[in-house]
């Protein structure tokens, strides 16, 4: 049972879409597929315009802070994630600001505020939605709505990599919405996507930057149905089947399932006595802080077959992590955290009495 946050499994119907022959890019029928999978990605994004990439993630996260970063950025750190937008700056020799906290704590508003009343140069903001290193909510659109009303100009670059698809986003103040394809969004690697406000565009438009992560040259063909290199012609197929999905359903019911998992979930392992390490848990994962974390994730793959994330760096062997993106089913939730209870008995910390199971369903259902 893969419950990482991310990869996550990717359901039947989707793995039968792509399993259809592969198309030439340069195509009148790829091109419709390519417009169909854009609406509905405009849609989810809600943004005015949107691009699909050829890569992971973080190749979003260095487009964006190419092409809308002009003088110097300010760097949110809370985690691995936060940290990598201030070594992709490092690496296009773009000046960046950094605020560090522990990987448990959120980003303060005033911390912010300050650091941009006191430096004109800053024009871009990076910052990740849900920190995913250690499962943490950070106040973006919050931070948003006070920078803009401070400065329109500085553009905020918000990693949507483990919200989109978690939760609805209010985008009013965003520029950059950047996600990927293999958290929330239920896709194998290697696609990544940005939804873009006016300003961006206008920006990228502006001041073309880069050569493969040229957003300028994207954009130009990407309102056309068409990509500047080779698209990922499968992924796309993919996607498309996933937010027809995802929409058929309702976007909101998505939301809805994901938020009822994460509660149940972290309300159940804490009535076994187990803490949630972020001090604002996002909704995309439940972190649990223990020192036992690698022996409880041991037992849980070996017997029970679940495999949930652990930590990096300092966290390593202090957290695990258990994803509730994308379409898991109550069952395995209730797996999870039954095994979990089980692990704890076995390891002498508590005894097995159903708590965890029982506290589960009373919240889902
Ligand atoms: C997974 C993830 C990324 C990007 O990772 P890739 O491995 O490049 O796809 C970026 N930010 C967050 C918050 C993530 O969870």
């Amino acid at each position: 049972m893969l419950l990482t946050p991310g990869p996550t499994p990717v359901p039947e119907f989707a793995r039968v879409a792509m399993a259809t022959e592969t198309l030439h890019h340069r195509t009148p029928e790829f091109e419709a597929i390519f417009k169909n999978t854009r609406e509905l990605l405009l849609e989810i994004l809600d943004m005015p315009e949107a691009l699909m990439l050829a890569s992971s993630g973080t190749g979003a996260m260095e487009a964006c802070v190419l092409n809308l970063t002009s003088k110097k950025s300010l760097t949110i750190n809370s985690g691995k994630f936060g940290e990598r937008f201030g070594k992709i700056c490092k690496a296009m020799n773009i000046p960046n600001i950094e605020i560090k906290n522990p990987w448990d704590t959120p980003v303060s508003i005033d911390e912010v505020m300050e650091i941009i009343e006191n430096d004109s140069d800053i024009d871009s903001i990076c910052i990740q939605i849900c920190e995913s290193a250690g499962g943490l909510r950070h106040p973006v659109e919050k931070i948003a709505q006070k920078v803009k009303a401070f400065n329109n100009d500085i553009i905020i670059i918000a990693d949507g990599i483990t919200a989109v698809g978690v939760e609805k986003i209010d985008t009013t103040n965003i520029d950059a919405l950047i996600t990927g394809s293999q958290k929330a969004l239920m896709l194998p690697p290697g696609l990544a996507m940005i939804g873009l406000s006016n300003k961006a565009v206008e920006k990228i438009e502006a001041n073309p930057k880069g050569y493969y992560f040229n957003l300028a040259i994207e954009l130009k063909n990407q309102r056309k149905n068409t990509t500047a290199w080779t698209a990922a012609t499968t992924l796309i197929i993919g996607l498309g089947a996933m937010l027809e999905k995802i929409k058929a359903d309702g976007f909101e019911t998505l939301y809805n399932d994901t938020t009822a998992r994460a509660n149940a979930t972290r309300e159940s392992l804490e009535a076994i006595g187990l803490p949630i390490y972020p001090k604002n848990p996002a909704n995309s994962m439940t972190t649990i802080y223990t020192e036992k974390a690698n022996e409880i994730r041991k037992i849980l793959k070996n017997k029970y077959d679940v495999n949930i994330a652990g930590g990096q760096d300092d966290l390593n062997g202090k957290i695990f992590r258990i994803n509730h993106m994308g379409l898991v089913a109550p069952y395995e939730s209730a797996w999870v955290v039954n095994a979990i209870e089980k692990t704890l008995d076995e390891l002498g910390i508590r005894e097995f009495d159903g708590t965890a199971n029982k506290v589960f369903m009373e919240k889902l259902f």
